[in-house]
């Protein structure tokens, strides 16, 4: 096993089987003489691999039928953008529930196409929390209502699915994508980047409902419209091969785990383990609502924030890299996707404790 422990938020760790088998066939993928990186994408070769990952990945998330899986580039920041371009309709009104600084930019980006409802928002309390779906204000004519599932700075989760009713609901599931169960069809729409929890940056999964593809607004460019990428099965131009190929790895990695219940589990087991020790302590601290605390972002602060930098140091002296918190935010923060062992959690949490004792 790798000696390092790697906490970043994104680009982040993999699962070292799927690094294994990458490196294993970088030469000569199951003997065709050359790498997936070399192989035409129209070629019988690539389109195997795409269409193989689309299908597990289909499977792991019991994507209904009537939906499109779409493997773009861009990046989730893209998409604040396309999905606004695709998803507005005549009035251009969305609703938008506002949870932290991803939903910010979302935000900024589809104001661009229309009118932004901003129904409920947790910014004056820190972005700390949900607001409880009975407080939301929501237009009975908004085109969608735009959520993020797992804010990644701040930490903060749902753990349940709001109902909007006929008005389709979008998702930016970027940081929690693969962790869990999610239903599919309660959402109209569900993208994220994949170099959080699914592979390589380059690759950025779009799930759509079929009905509402076809409705671009006028301008939009081809590469962004969700119709013309499903009627070219995501190869209206070249795809990030390589990237689809490592999420492909990851997919087949997450079925032998049990697929994503059995991943859940282990992610329950996780970030439990870090948040009683955070709660057990009066050292360190997290200030979610218990309710929203994300698995998979678990940000926290120092007692005393001069220690800072020697907490750091020490943690990658013991190989526990990539600790500190987004820039925005400071303090630290622990990501720990799927592809962290629970046992880099353990270390984590003996070295947390080991350093309260010295320091507290
Ligand atoms: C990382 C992240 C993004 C931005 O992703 P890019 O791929 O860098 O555009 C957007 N939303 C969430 C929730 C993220 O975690």
């Amino acid at each position: 096993m790798r000696e390092t422990f790697n906490f970043s938020a994104g680009p982040a760790t993999l699962p070292e089987a799927v690094l294994q088998q990458a490196a294993a066939e970088m030469l000569d993928w199951h003997g065709c003489g050359h790498s997936v990186m070399e192989m035409s994408h129209r070629g019988k070769q690539y389109i195997s691999i795409h269409e193989q990952a689309e299908a597990d990945l289909r499977e792991l998330m019991s994507i209904p039928e009537n939906y499109k899986v779409l493997f773009l580039q861009g990046g989730a920041t893209l998409q604040f953008s396309a999905l606004a371009m695709n998803l507005m309709r005549e009035n251009r009104q969305a609703d938008y529930i506002h949870t932290g600084q991803w939903c910010k930019k979302a935000i900024a980006a589809a104001k661009q196409f229309g009118t932004v409802n901003i129904a409920a928002s947790s910014e004056e309390d820190g972005y700390n929390h949900v607001p409880a779906p009975e407080t939301w204000l929501l237009q009975k004519d908004a085109s969608y209502v735009h959520i993020c599932l797992d804010e990644t700075i701040g930490g903060v989760e749902y753990f349940f699915t709001p109902h909007t009713g006929d008005v389709p609901l979008v998702s930016d599931i970027s940081s929690t994508f693969l962790s869990r169960p999610i239903d599919v069809s309660q959402y109209g729409m569900l993208y994220g980047g994949a170099q959080k929890n699914i592979g390589p940056a380059g690759l950025t999964i779009v799930i759509v409902r079929d009905d509402l593809l076809g409705h671009a607004l006028p301008g939009t460019p081809q590469p962004l419209d969700y119709k013309a990428n499903a009627d070219a099965d995501s190869m209206l131009n070249t795809p990030p091969t390589f990237a689809v190929y490592v999420a492909g790895l990851v997919f087949q990695w997450l079925k032998q785990q049990g697929g994503l219940s059995g991943i859940e589990k282990l992610n329950q087991e996780k970030a439990a383990l870090l948040y009683s020790a955070i709660d057990e302590s009066s050292f360190y601290s997290n200030p979610v609502a218990v309710q929203n605390r994300s698995r998979m972002n678990v940000p926290f602060t120092l007692a005393d924030a001069a220690l800072d930098a020697e907490f750091l140091k020490g943690a990658e002296a013991q190989r526990l890299i990539q600790l500190k918190g987004h820039r925005s935010v400071g303090g630290m923060r622990a990501s720990i996707y799927n592809a962290m062992p629970v046992q880099g959690v353990q270390r984590l949490v003996e070295y947390m404790q080991a350093f309260e004792k010295s320091h507290g």
